[in-house]
């Protein structure tokens, strides 16, 4: 087995992380940034060395069926959630992880509180989930189209924050991230689904009318970032203009957070010297069995 090892490379989480109660100012924050000392071809090889140790960890968190670990993963669209899950989760154990998608509510879900289809699908002890969309979807197409009255909307932070709290509380590592791209990198990947034919089934009318709204959608990011960054349940703007640099980043503040669980492996139920001399009857009585 993989040792978790202490690695030589910038800090994401620190550079990423939004401390909570700081400011948010996307403007500010630069989508095209990436590490000066990686490169795509460095990235595939350090991510690949990150999934062996996040797999050990997953190993780990399954066996010990105390914690659990939630991923979630906001942005516009095309800004990444299904390459980040492939690329970032697609090695883990699929006993013990779990992706969860959140579209437009059905009638039923629109029929109970907003949080209801989320409390189902969180995580259970000793499983890995990992959100594509999320609650947060709540305060952002939401506020932006008005689909509820600000009054409710606005009340939402603190629902969300307690809900986290209350999922940390009982041993739910949660990890939030924003997948920060530029509008000209969303109109490349665009582009790049309109001339491949194996993309075209990604393509939504929606993708081009929420475009008009990106500046909305900023603001409303802004403030739920600002809002629901917490200790607990911290979330990281991620430059992912760049995806290999999205990937790198991810993987790596994954990768650290849950070796920093410092989860080990739970005991054994049984008295491992009596079941070796167990073992060893077995065998003595499945040789003299051989032999006759
Ligand atoms: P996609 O992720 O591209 O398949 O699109 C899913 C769509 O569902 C997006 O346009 C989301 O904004 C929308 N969606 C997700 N959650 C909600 C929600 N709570 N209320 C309204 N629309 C939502
Ligand atoms: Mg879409």
């Amino acid at each position: 087995m993989l040792l978790p090892s202490k690695s030589t490379f910038m800090n994401y989480i620190k550079k990423f992380r939004v401390k909570p109660g700081s400011k948010v100012r996307l403007s500010e924050i630069d989508p095209d940034f990436s590490d000066k000392d990686e490169d795509k071809k460095s990235s595939v090889e350090k991510i690949a060395k990150l999934q062996e140790q996040m797999n050990v960890m997953q190993y780990r968190l399954f066996a010990e069926q105390k914690r659990s670990l939630l991923v979630v993963l906001q942005a516009l669209d095309a800004g990444g959630k299904d390459g980040t899950i492939r690329h970032v989760f697609g090695t883990m154990n699929p006993q013990g992880c779990r992706v969860a998608g959140f579209k437009q509510p059905s009638a039923e879900e629109l029929s109970h509180d907003f949080l209801w289809r989320i409390e189902h699908q969180s995580p259970k002890r000793g499983e890995v989930v990992v959100f594509n969309r999320s609650h947060y979807e709540d305060v952002l197409v939401v506020r932006v189209h008005n689909l509820v009255h600000k009054d409710v909307w606005k009340e939402r932070y603190e629902q969300i924050n307690d809900f986290e709290r209350r999922l940390a509380a009982n041993g739910t590592q949660i990890l939030k991230f924003f997948l920060h791209i530029s509008k000209e990198e969303q109109l490349e990947r665009f582009k790049d689904r309109l001339d491949d034919p194996e993309r075209h089934w990604k393509i939504s009318e929606a993708d081009y009318s929420e475009r008009k709204y990106w500046d909305d959608y900023q603001a409303a990011y802004e403030d739920a970032i600002e809002r629901c960054s917490s200790h607990d349940a911290p979330w990281f703007v991620i430059p992912s203009d760049h995806k290999w640099f999205r990937n790198l980043a991810i993987s790596k503040i994954v990768t650290e957070t849950i070796e920093n669980l410092g989860i080990e492996l739970p005991p054994p139920h049984v008295d491992i010297d009596n079941i070796r001399s167990s073992y060893h009857e077995a065998l003595g009585w499945a040789e003299a069995k051989k032999d006759d």
